[in-house]
Formats: C-alpha cells, structure tokens, sequence
C-alpha cells in the first residue's frame, strides 16, 4: 500500500507547541498538507501565553521544506484559529482538537476555577474549533474531525474529576458530531492516547515513558484524518504501538412488566441479569433502547 498524503489539504492542530500535537504537525506537514500550528503557549496548568511555542514548530516545518503558519489564540477563541486557516490557505480539511491542560486536585478541594478551566480549554475549545470549521466542511462535502478524550474520561482517575468529565464530554460530542455529519461526508472520530509528554512526565516512570513517544500516537490519527477513512463516531486508544477500538456494551439485562409489580423488590429478585454480560449488546444509539420498550410492553405481571 502505498503513503498516505495530504496534498491541497490544510490541517489544523491545535495545542500543536509540543506533545501530541507537535508530531502530528511534523507529520501532516512533511505528507503535502498545509499546517495551522495553534497554540496558546501556557503553562501545563494553563498559566501564562506565549508565541514560542508555535513558532519552534512552524519553524521546524518550514526548514524541512514545509507549509506551516502560527496561531497562539486560545481554543476557546476557536473562530480565530479556523480563520487563520482560510486567511492563509482558503480552506480547511482536517480539524485535531488536542489542546489541553491538567487541574489536577482530589475532588474534596476542587474550586470551582479548576473545573471551570478544565472544561472551558476541553469542551469548550473543541466545540468552538469544531462549531467554526463546520461551514466550511458542509459546503465542501468534506471533513475530518479528531477530537482528543483520555484513559481518565473513559474509567476515571484519581484527582481528575474535572478532566474526566470534560474527556468523556468529548466522546459524547464525537458520538452526535459523526451523527449529524454523516450526510456530509465528515467524519468525526475520537482517541484516547497515550504518550510521554510534559503532561505525564510527572505521573509516569522514565522507563515507561521512554517506550510511548507522541510519534506512535501518529499513525493512528494519520489513518482517521484520511479522506479514504470510512471511520466515523468512533473511540480508539493509541499508544507505545498498541491500537483499539472501544464502544459501549450492555449487558443482556433484565426485562420486565413496566406496570405496578415493577418494584425494587422484582428487580432484587433478578439482580444477577443487570450485570450479566455473557449475551451483551453494543448499542450505538438511542433506537436500540426504543426497541426494548416495546419487548417490555408485552410482558405479563411480574413476580413478586
Ligand atoms: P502537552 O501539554 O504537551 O500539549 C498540550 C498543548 O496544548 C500544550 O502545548 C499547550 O500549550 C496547549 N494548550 C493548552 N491550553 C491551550 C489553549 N487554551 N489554547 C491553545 N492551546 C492550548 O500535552 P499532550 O500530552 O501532548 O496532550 C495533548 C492532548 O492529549 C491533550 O488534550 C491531553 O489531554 C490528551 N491526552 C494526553 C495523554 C498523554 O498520555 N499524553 C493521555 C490522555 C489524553
């Protein structure tokens, strides 16, 4: 099979200073496609700005024989970013939403600006990124949407509720996204990664973080990004060279009469049901539990 490329295509990365999205910038720039480098320059925790950080990445494209151009708007102001890709290159093809930060804070102390900022540079910055290239995308019958979630929106961490929350948001908002842009041939996918970064060298030992480069985060989000990828709505985990797809599972469940017997008693009885998994389902929209309502509606009273 031959390299995949991204001739005439122009990509926006953003939080691409460093980390995950620095690699993906190398990558998409050095595969033909024309590279806006966003990023705020702050600190991990979300503190200060500066240009720096784009720039050392646009310049790296640009010496490798690159196109690439600097953005430092935060994504909250997503319209900006979007726009410097229509200002310099006409258009926008593919869209990363990696920019993020950590408050990390056991939940018994959280204030409320550590949750607020969480998901103002997490939800909100992905939706205003997404809301302002979506025009676009639809007029051209065309685009590739990555948005980024976590290993902790997915199953939860320690001292992370506020970037739980605010990952799992994410994959939510890929969910409806791939939904509503199915039609237009945009296609909306969302990854868990994971890689050494200034965001983990501080929560993960060097031997294991010396075997997750941001590089093999790459290949993954390159596949997703294609025009020829039929993915859409999905939920991957990538890194240190393993790939997975997730979804959601329900178990075979419990079914019963939803009328006066129907009490906690009748479903105690059944406990076992709710968590038995052995005939699961991977429901992928509200349909499947439509479905389930009128199963229920011909049962006969339940024991008591
Ligand atoms: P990183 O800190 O190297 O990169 C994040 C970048 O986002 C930084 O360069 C930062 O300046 C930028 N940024 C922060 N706030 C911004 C804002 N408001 N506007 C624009 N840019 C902003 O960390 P990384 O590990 O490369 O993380 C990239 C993404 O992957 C993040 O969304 C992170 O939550 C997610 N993630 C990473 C891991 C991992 O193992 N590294 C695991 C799960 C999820």
């Amino acid at each position: 099979m031959s390299e995949l490329r991204y001739d005439g295509q122009v990509v926006v990365v953003t939080g691409a200073g460093g980390g995950l999205g620095k690699a993906y910038c190398l990558f998409f720039a050095s595969r033909g496609a024309s590279v806006v480098v966003n990023d705020l320059g702050g600190s991990f925790k979300g503190e200060g700005t500066s240009t720096k950080a784009a720039d050392v990445v646009v310049d790296e494209i640009k010496a490798a024989g690159g196109k690439a151009v600097a953005n430092y708007d935060s994504v909250e102001n997503g319209d900006r970013i979007i726009e410097t890709a229509i200002k310099n290159y006409g258009r926008i093809d593919i869209l990363i939403n990696n920019a993020g930060i950590l408050r990390d804070i056991s939940f018994k102390n959280m204030k409320d600006q550590d949750w607020d900022l969480i998901i103002a540079v997490h939800v909100k910055g992905s939706y205003k990124c997404a809301r302002a290239a979506w025009p676009y995308f639809r007029k051209q019958k065309y685009g590739r949407i990555i948005n980024t979630a976590s290993a902790a929106g997915l199953f939860g961490s320690f001292g992370q509720t506020n970037y739980s929350a605010a990952k799992l948001a994410l994959v939510g908002f890929t969910e409806t996204l791939a939904k509503e842009g199915a039609k237009y041939n945009i296609h909306s996918n969302v990854i868990a990664p994971i890689a050494a970064s200034r965001m983990t060298q501080t929560v993960m030992p060097p031997d294991i973080l010396e075997n997750l480069k941001p590089d093999w985060v790459v290949p993954l989000v390159a596949v997703l990004a294609h025009k020829d990828s039929e993915e859409n709505g999905q939920i991957f985990e990538a890194g240190g060279g393993h790939i997975a797809k997730l979804r959601w599972e329900r178990a075979s469940g419990l079914l019963l009469k939803a009328d006066d017997t129907y009490t906690p008693g009748a479903i105690l009885k059944k406990w076992d049901q709710i968590s038995n998994f052995k005939n699961a389902e991977h429901p992928t929209g509200v349909a499947d539990f439509l479905g389930l309502l009128e199963k229920s509606m011909q049962l006969g009273p339940n024991e008591q």
